[in-house]
């Protein structure tokens, strides 16, 4: 897309967003509990298999996939104090069974670390139990009191995918935090989804965590998105809940945790980045239709035409490629294309008299409706080069979006000018205090995201805020 019409686009992005999900057939939020949207068969089949790259990641790590109660006794919930006051105001409770009230309230699960506690405790004995890596997807609950919007505010995060790990020393736990990095760092390149990694600074992270690190993306409306969190979780819950294990030499030790979650806010991310005037555009690894074919009719032609886009469903349908013909009489063509444009099938086949008469299909992708023809016989290889082409530039484009996005700057004044604007994210040198952190997000009407992860750039320089000696950058944007 040019740069302009992509302009235009990004200033209307709120509405885009909201009319595409349930245009494309993706997520009907208007369900009559605030903050709470349907899957749709459509938009099932995507999350199905957005989630599906999730597992195959996890369980070639190691992770084993459980499924833990929803409620949780509020006698658990109480037991990490960091955690329970953070928590407490956000739940759903359940109060009542029945008409009988309840002796202990139940809360619904807003993350599950108070609920898989417990049974650590139970299940941990010795060294040789651990590690125990271990993951749901689940729905969550928070009472989310500001305005909901579909897939990244709601009351019920109907795709929460958690892991959580235990471990016997800090350094497999800090090896854990590593790997559930790079975990997430290919599933989002698998999305084609461009992040940025920081440490969130201490009054913003996860409640009983000792650090929390976390993927952003930038909106097309220049706000970024959280879309991912790793949690280092030492060993808060596991004295609050006294799981330990014995030693090698016998002595009793305390756990040592992590957890880490994605939500879908990652499908909202990979629906954003890629979308445009027409609709979403779908990565072929995500589309539940790959290649859509459409005859295009022509009178005393069509019998030749319809034959020639059954072969070529054939074809493609052996080569394991997801496609689907569009026969439909009542419509046509133009409103085909439309239709599936805004579904975002990576590719579509047009077949009409000419193709048929040149042995030939019209190929056009859908990211950039660039046409081109191909010779029958050569279709599969030229789907599958299509696609992989795709995906590539897919991914290409959205990081040099998100590049073009973030911003090093030198005083405040620049930062709260680019971020008033909703300019991405900025970067200032920062003396890593609490106080001028705080003064910064006022400053600048923004939030603090954090420190970069794993990019070790040795800074020096004076706080933005203070004028102290900094070592460090940090991130500011204003965040959804
Ligand atoms: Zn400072």
């Amino acid at each position: 897309m040019s740069t302009l019409k992509r302009k235009r686009w990004s200033r209307r992005y709120g509405d885009w967003f909201r009319n595409v999900l349930i245009d494309a057939g993706i997520m009907d939020y208007r369900y009559p509990i605030k903050g709470c949207g349907v899957w749709m068969p459509y938009g099932f089949k995507i999350r199905k298999n957005v989630l599906q790259i999730l597992r195959d990641l996890l369980d070639s790590t190691g992770h084993n996939e459980t499924l833990f109660p929803l409620m949780i006794p509020e006698t658990s919930l109480a037991k990490e104090s960091a955690h329970v006051k953070s928590f407490e105001e956000e739940c759903f409770w359940v109060t009542r069974g029945g008409l009988t009230p309840l002796k202990v309230k139940y809360a619904l699960r807003p993350t599950s670390e108070t609920v898989i506690a417990p049974m650590l405790k139970l299940w941990i004995r010795s060294h040789a139990d651990l590690p125990i890596k271990l993951y749901q997807i689940v729905s969550i609950f928070r009472y989310e009191t500001k305005a909901t919007r579909p897939l990244i505010r709601t009351r019920e995060v109907a795709s929460f995918k958690e892991a959580h790990t235990t471990h016997a020393t800090l350094e497999d736990a800090e090896a854990q935090v590593k790997e559930a990095v790079e975990v997430y760092k290919r599933f989002f390149d698998e999305l084609g989804v461009p992040y940025t990694i920081s440490r969130r600074p201490d009054w913003d992270k996860f409640a009983g965590a000792v650090y929390t690190l976390s993927f952003d993306m930038i909106c097309p409306d220049g706000r970024t998105l959280q879309i991912g969190t790793v949690h280092n979780l030492g060993q808060n819950f596991s004295k609050a809940f006294d799981i330990t294990y014995e030693t090698e030499k016998g002595t009793q030790e305390h756990v040592w945790q992590t957890s880490y979650g994605i939500s879908g806010r990652a499908i909202a991310a990979l629906l954003s980045v890629h979308g445009d005037d027409h609709g979403v555009v779908l990565p072929p690894k995500i589309a539940p239709i790959q290649v859509v074919v459409i005859p295009i009719p022509y009178k005393k032609k069509d019998k030749q035409i319809n034959r020639a886009c059954e072969g070529v469903i054939t074809t493609l349908k052996e080569a394991d490629l997801r496609v689907e013909l569009d026969p439909r009489t009542d419509l046509r063509p133009g409103s085909k294309f439309y239709y599936w444009e805004l579904r975002g099938i990576p590719i579509r086949i047009e077949v009409g008299p000419k193709d048929v008469e040149n042995n030939e299909a019209t190929l056009v992708r859908r990211d950039t409706l660039e046409k081109q023809t191909c010779k029958i016989n050569e279709l599969v290889a030229a789907v599958q080069k299509l696609l992989k082409k795709i995906t590539r530039d897919l991914r290409q484009r959205a990081w040099e979006w998100i590049e073009d996005r973030v911003y090093r700057v030198d005083s405040l004044e620049e930062a709260k000018q680019l971020l008033s604007k909703r300019a991405g994210i900025v970067e200032v040198l920062w003396c890593n205090r609490a106080e001028c952190g705080r003064q910064l997000e006022e400053a600048v009407g923004a939030r603090v995201l954090g420190v970069p992860v794993g990019t070790e750039e040795k800074v020096g320089g004076k706080c933005v805020v203070c004028g102290r000696k900094a070592d460090h950058v940090v991130r500011a944007a204003i965040a959804y």
